[in-house]
């Protein structure tokens, strides 16, 4: 295996923090970076709708799912191109960027016609021949962590897309399967710190997937800015009970208004440059 002080996602290798730069945002330079919208988008009157409210919140990047990695095929599987048209008419109407999931090298070549960053979940984590794909495509990659992956196999994952030649990359801890099962995943806040120690790439944090419980976004967002998080994504849902997908761990737009002040204040208070 090639030495770590080798590898191009290394610490060792680059000591400085890269940052992701967006244009109208840039993840990984101290700032705190977010990210929400709905798990998956439902219709363009919602996007507009959603987007305006997030913008005047001060959220940075809107995300929404249109190729949906369902664990049922009879669950809602996303509205595919027509989602990211979708997507691309709310980052016009708000000059927000945004990031979708794309789950193979179909979705992936269409998603890298309209998306600001690609999502790849953590059911793909190790789809290597996807990974070196998103390395291709040169867009700035959101790698979230497999529900089953140790760090090293997290931090592999993003050096197939680096050897690719691409180095926007952010990783996003998104919880962990263990015994727990009051949590849908055990959000694992000791990865933040422990990837910011091993790699030089931004990380950001999804208590929504993490936790499957909107009352619990709030605190596991709070924890893991104070963790030294880059940022956090969040999903958010103008009607949570009637979402097609990932309601009960959706935000309602008035919760994450309530929740970000606390966000900048402890960023703030934590010196976790
Ligand atoms: C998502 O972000 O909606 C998603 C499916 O996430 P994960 O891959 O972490 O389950
Ligand atoms: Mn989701």
């Amino acid at each position: 295996m090639i030495p770590v002080n080798k590898m191009i996602t290394s610490r060792s290798t680059k000591k400085d923090n890269t940052v992701v730069d967006l244009g109208s945002c840039r993840i990984g330079d101290g700032s705190l970076t977010i990210i929400a919208g709905p798990c998956a988008v439902e219709s363009l009157d919602q996007m507009i709708y959603l987007a305006r409210l997030l913008k005047k919140m001060g959220v940075a990047i809107i995300r929404g799912g249109a190729f949906k990695p369902r664990t049922s095929p009879y669950s809602f599987q996303g509205l595919g191109e027509e989602g990211l048209k979708i997507l691309s008419a709310a980052s016009a109407e708000t000059g927000l960027p945004f990031v979708t999931e794309a789950t193979d090298s179909r979705s992936l070549e269409i998603a890298c016609r309209y998306a600001d960053v690609i999502q790849i979940g953590s059911r793909n984590m190790q789809n290597f021949s996807l990974l070196r794909e998103a390395g291709k495509s040169k867009k700035p990659v959101l790698l979230k962590r497999g529900f089953s992956s140790t760090l090293e196999e997290w931090i592999m994952a993003a050096e197939y897309i680096a050897s690719e030649g691409n180095q926007k990359i952010i990783f996003c801890e998104r919880g962990i399967r263990t015994f727990e099962n009051y949590t849908r995943n055990t959000m694992d806040i000791s990865a933040i710190p422990a990837i910011k120690e091993l790699s030089h790439f931004p990380v950001v944090a999804d208590p929504s997937h993490g936790t499957g419980r909107r009352s619990l976004v709030g605190p596991l967002s709070r924890a893991s800015v104070a963790a030294g998080a880059d940022g956090l994504m969040l999903e958010v849902h103008e009607n949570p009970p009637e979402a097609l997908s990932d309601g009960p761990q959706s935000l309602y737009p008035a919760e994450l208004e309530a929740l970000l002040p606390s966000l900048k204040a402890l960023h703030g208070a934590c010196d976790v440059a």
